[in-house]
């Protein structure tokens, strides 16, 4: 159901052979040592298609980027691979979008992954390094005071997604210390931008459940759409009906919420953080049904949504409005 699961194939386990060594001849060796699969190539390596020649060379300006105090290697999990956080150095000819387009990210995990870019985003330069992750998120680097629990809820992430990241190599019992940085997968700022209602959309068969950026589409593989947004959203109704169900989910939906329209037509709302009615109770079109979770297999707060007509499920994007 998610092609975000994928991702825990791309954690490569080596032995640990290098662990008496210092961290940075690890570091060292691990850049020169790591074998790349064609996949690893494919992904990280080569221009994306229609990219014009001459810039780009991801190959030659990708450095690995490590987190202070050899947190990636801790616990004896490891290796560092191309999967991790890289440095990219900006060629001429890139703007911002380019690279976001070139690593399959967006502009806003960019500037929250470099703080310079953030407070000014139209000024980079040739040459000027840019932190690289290999998913959509924030860098963040914990101060004094911080606790998982008020980093999560700053940028609209459950404290679970920190601490079952990859890259931040967290055990129990969680400590943070000043100056540690973590990689908040999914994580967003200015979250009331995210918590605004969705247009009830009259004229329209179905409304948007929810104001949030589509990050995974309809395919033969996923006939659904994922909508992402911060933890804690709410999700609203995309038309009047019956719940029909409104529980846990075994299939790795979480908690999810059945409403029966009629006519043929029906919706559900998976991985919620839990449900707000009860199965049989009648809802309105934009009524409140649950919060944005990350219940289920799932890796980062989403909704993945479904119309079903005469039970088949189709295409969201074809019975939504443009935009929420
Ligand atoms: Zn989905």
């Amino acid at each position: 159901m998610e092609a975000d699961e994928g991702l825990s194939r791309w954690g490569r386990r080596v032995t640990l052979w290098a662990r008496a060594a210092s961290w940075s001849l690890i570091s060292l060796c691990l850049l020169m040592l790591i074998p790349r699969p064609a996949w690893a190539q494919m992904a990280w390596q080569s221009p994306p298609a229609g990219s014009p020649p001459g810039r780009g060379h991801i190959q030659t300006d990708a450095d690995l980027f490590l987190l202070p105090k050899g947190e990636l290697i801790r616990e004896g999990r490891g290796p560092i691979s191309r999967h991790e956080i890289i440095t990219y150095t900006i060629q001429a000819g890139d703007t911002l979008w380019s690279i976001a387009r070139k690593f399959n990210l967006d502009i806003d995990t960019l500037r929250w992954c470099n703080p310079e870019i953030e407070r000014n985003p139209d000024h980079i330069w040739v040459g000027q390094s840019v932190v690289v992750p290999p998913r959509r998120g924030a860098l963040y680097t914990v101060k004094r005071g911080d606790t998982l629990e008020s980093i999560a809820k700053a940028w609209g992430v459950a404290p679970i997604d920190i601490t079952a990241e990859p890259l931040n190599h967290m055990s129990e019992p969680y400590k943070l210390t000043p100056g540690q940085r973590l990689f908040i997968p999914n994580g967003r700022k200015n979250l009331t931008r995210w918590l605004r209602k969705p247009s009830p959309a009259p004229g329209y068969d179905f409304a948007w459940p929810l104001v949030g950026v589509l990050t995974q589409g309809y395919s033969a593989h996923h006939r659904a759409i994922d909508i992402g947004t911060v933890y804690g959203a709410p999700v609203y109704a995309a038309r009047g009906g019956v719940v029909v169900h409104a529980a846990w989910a075994r299939t790795g939906y979480g908690y999810t919420v059945i409403i029966n329209h009629g006519g043929g037509l029906m919706t559900l709302y998976a991985h919620l953080k839990g449900t707000w009615v009860h199965e049989g109770e009648r809802v309105r079109r934009g009524q409140l049904i649950g919060e944005v979770g990350s219940t289920g297999r799932s890796t980062g707060p989403h909704v993945h949504f479904e119309i079903r007509v005469n039970g088949r499920r189709v295409n969201p994007l074809n019975y939504l409005p443009p935009k929420p």
